[in-house]
């Protein structure tokens, strides 16, 4: 399989150089060039795999003429040996239709795992290849970086930098990034914002005495991590589509999670309404009741992971909504950029809104849902995943419907107190890293004294 841009640039790139590389090189995002359904026959040999088995054939798809089966398949199996539920991402049942997808049995915890351990194998396995050797860099609100720096932790041919917000991620989340002992991980806490933090990252991409560091990048516009969140869609809608269709409500940031479910549906699975949630940074709900894509400030909320303004992956969704209108795409993707705001052609908000809806879920709400949850099922739903519950109870969706928990609730502590009056119980394997040293280092939002220190 081939790649294109969404702005329109297309010069052949395989998996192996979309795996390996950021932004397309007109600045838009790599795409497959061609993304057919399957028959209903390949659909039914998919029902009753295990996890792993889906994770091979979807990831192999997307890779075929690239990356070999043999590293697709040592790649998934090294990865998913290190989650800790046997079934990967098990559904529990809320009520009579609705399930939750618990995406939070990998390494550190939240569903990034899902994506990033196997696309940390994949790619040192072919960095080896090549004989090369990278820096993976990733600026985090406190789940990427916590998910980069476990993927990567100890591989021969990487090192890891990571730059949090100073002060502004969670105890566990801060934790498990800098008490990892492996050498070739980096904390930086940065005295700024997590914009901050992105637009160093970005300056360091610019800088051309940064070469010598090969950077790479595996934020959630790397489209690996896409297609390995894709799996479980596959996987769950084939598990609950006895009675029909399976809807999805996705607590939504940089939508990449609820892009993937969207690949999943146009691949001809049972994939029915997909819905997205957010926090008090509602700028994609108001988007999908007015057409204008506004950017504000970001406030702080309870689901810190949810903090953002402006959707990545969202230009990925406009493509494919659209039928792949590159022009369109690039016109708005600059006004975008040069006015902070665009408003999308009646026809294309009409075709995206086919797709997708979108709830928001303020600070009491998503409390009193985790009330609500743990009385009616006996569940503590992490403060992310309680939008998501919330705004499934509002769309009252006919046949199956999935809420998707994308963190386990023991690393929002302050949030499960609010709600509940207690802390959630601590899983046995995050509760060392409370006790471990921490190694982290406090600097200025310097991106040339940050570079110096990494060339060191
Ligand atoms: C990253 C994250 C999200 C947002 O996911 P996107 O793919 O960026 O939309 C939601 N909840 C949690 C807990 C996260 O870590």
């Amino acid at each position: 399989m081939k790649y294109v841009s969404t702005r329109g640039v297309s010069r052949g790139d395989d998996f192996a150089s979309v795996l390996l590389s950021g932004l397309a090189p007109d600045g838009g995002l790599f795409v497959p060039d061609t993304l057919s359904p399957f028959s209903s026959d390949e659909i039914d040999s998919y029902r009753n795999q295990d996890y792993a088995t889906v994770a091979k054939r979807i990831i192999g798809l997307f890779s075929a003429g690239s990356v070999s089966q043999d590293i697709i398949d040592a790649s998934v199996d090294a990865a998913l040996s290190r989650f800790h539920h046997a079934a990967i991402a098990p559904l529990r049942q809320l009520n009579q239709d609705t399930w939750l997808m618990e995406l939070f049995h990998g390494p550190t915890f939240a569903f990034k795992d899902y994506a990033l351990q196997i696309v940390g194998e994949l790619i040192d396995r072919q960095l080896a290849k090549e004989g090369r050797r990278a820096t993976i860099i990733c600026a985090t609100s406190g789940d990427t970086g916590a998910a980069a720096a476990a993927a990567f932790a100890g591989r021969s041919n990487v090192d890891v930098v990571v730059l949090h917000p100073h002060g502004r991620v969670s105890d566990v989340q801060r934790r498990q990034m800098t008490t990892l002992p492996d050498a070739n991980v980096r904390n930086f806490a940065v005295e700024g914002d997590f914009d901050d933090c992105q637009a160093m990252v970005k300056e360091l991409f610019m800088d051309p005495a940064a070469a010598p560091l090969n950077l790479t990048a595996v934020n959630s516009i790397n489209w690996a991590r896409i297609i390995c969140q894709t799996v479980y869609y596959v996987w769950s809608s084939l598990r609950l589509s006895a009675s029909g269709p399976v809807n999805y409500v996705v607590p939504t940031g940089n939508f990449g999670n609820i892009l993937a479910a969207d690949i999943a549906r146009i691949l001809g699975f049972p994939v029915g309404k997909l819905m997205l949630s957010s926090n008090e940074n509602d700028v994609l709900p108001r988007f999908f009741n007015s057409g204008s894509m506004e950017r504000r400030d970001t406030v702080e909320t309870l689901s810190p992971s949810m903090d953002i303004q402006l959707s990545s992956n969202f230009e990925r969704a406009l493509w494919l909504a659209i039928g792949g209108d590159t022009e369109q795409v690039a016109a708005v993707q600059k006004e975008l950029a040069d006015k902070g705001r665009y408003t999308l052609v009646a026809e294309s908000l009409e075709q995206l809104r086919q797709r997708y809806s979108a709830t928001a879920c303020g600070r009491e709400e998503a409390l009193a849902e985790m009330r609500q949850a743990q009385k009616e099922s006996d569940v503590v739903l992490c403060p992310h995943t309680a939008t998501a519950a919330y705004a499934a109870r509002q769309a009252g969706f006919s046949g199956p419907t999935v809420v998707v928990g994308t963190a386990h609730p023991a690393k929002f502590t302050r949030a499960v107190e609010l709600a509940l009056g207690h802390p959630a119980d601590m899983p046995a394997l995050l509760a060392p890293v409370m006790e471990a040293e921490e190694r982290y280092s406090v600097i200025a939002r310097d991106t040339d004294a940050l570079r110096d220190t990494l060339l060191g």
